[in-house]
């Protein structure tokens, strides 16, 4: 009982990520079941793509549909929309038409992530995370350091960003996209894996051999744009100096560990917005020196 509250935010994480991918795996598959009964469902289907869901919310059929479509694009219950912000702005640069529902979709995962959770959908949502922290725990196990002359400034996400909207906007596509592993992956365990378990492997192995969250650290444009939406977010680690013996087990496992500078030197919140919010500091810390807090909260 104590190892599984120890590490409770660990297992809340694979609760929010496997809960995520199950729900889009049974919204899916109700979809196409139900389109494979075309008579006797023909008009639940109809009231799905026409997203007028009758009756209770808590019937059979709507639960099966909690979550419907992938990453870049869903509806909760085929009514709410969610959309991922930066596969929107390629759209909108790229000169695409984006549709209502999209923008509405942007703005409530927007200001759910840039108003509360900061970063947090790396750490909750994002399937690659699963791949990224197998990779460490391995490294770790394997006492691995990263590879000699190897040197990615981590700021080179945010290029990439930067690039893949330049390249939107020449190409009239959404640049990105095509080689997204994020949408890769959670469509191969949503749909079945295809080549893209190709780009995961890399990431697998560049996490593992060449650089400590060597993707999502350094290259992920979407982690990028979700570290700027949450640069002002309310949910923050708080440090507090007076408690720290700087044994420095939360920098050894924090996938952002330039954002600890403060570590047995000052009592603050961590303000660099690249933190995923995922806890792993907390629940290292022996000595009660972390915590999850409010922005500008005091004690
Ligand atoms: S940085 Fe990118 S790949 Fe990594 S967890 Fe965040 S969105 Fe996923
Ligand atoms: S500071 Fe803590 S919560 Fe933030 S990324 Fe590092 S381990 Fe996770």
């Amino acid at each position: 009982m104590r190892a599984l509250w120890k590490n409770k935010f660990l297992i809340l994480r694979r609760l929010v990520q496997v809960g995520i991918l199950g729900l889009f795996i049974l919204g899916n598959y109700a979809v196409l079941e139900l389109r494979n009964h075309q008579e006797e469902k023909k008009q639940w289907v109809q009231n799905i793509y026409n997203q007028e869901v009758k009756g209770s919310i808590l019937s059979k059929e709507n639960l099966s549909s909690v979550l419907s479509g992938d990453l870049s694009f869903s509806k909760v219950f085929g009514v709410i929309p969610l959309s991922d912000p930066f596969a929107t702005l390629q759209l909108f640069v790229a000169g695409g038409v984006v549709a209502v529902d999209l923008w509405l979709g942007f703005l409530i995962v927007v200001g759910f992530y840039g108003i509360f959770a900061g970063r947090a959908y790396c750490a909750y949502v994002c399937p690659i995370n699963l791949v990224s922290d197998f990779a460490s725990l391995l490294r770790r196990k394997l006492g691995l350091n990263a590879l000699k002359g190897v040197n990615i400034p981590r700021g080179l996400k945010y290029g990439v960003l930067v690039l893949a909207l330049i390249l939107s906007a020449i190409f009239a596509i959404p640049a990105f996209e095509s080689i997204n592993p994020v949408s890769a992956l959670h469509r191969g365990v949503v749909f079945g894996m295809g080549f893209g378990i190709l780009g995961v492997a890399l990431i697998f192995l560049f996490d593992l051999f060449v650089l400590k969250n060597g993707f999502c650290g350094h290259i992920c444009p979407i982690g990028a744009t979700f570290s700027l939406i949450g640069k002002f977010s309310l949910l923050r680690i708080k440090h507090n100096a007076s408690n720290c013996t700087k044994c420095m087990e939360c920098i050894k496992i924090c996938p952002e560990p330039q954002v600890l500078d403060m570590i047995g030197k000052e009592s603050v919140q961590v303000k660099q917005m690249a933190c995923l919010r995922c806890g792993r500091c907390v629940e290292v810390c022996q000595d009660d020196a972390l915590k999850f807090s409010l922005l500008g909260e005091k004690k």
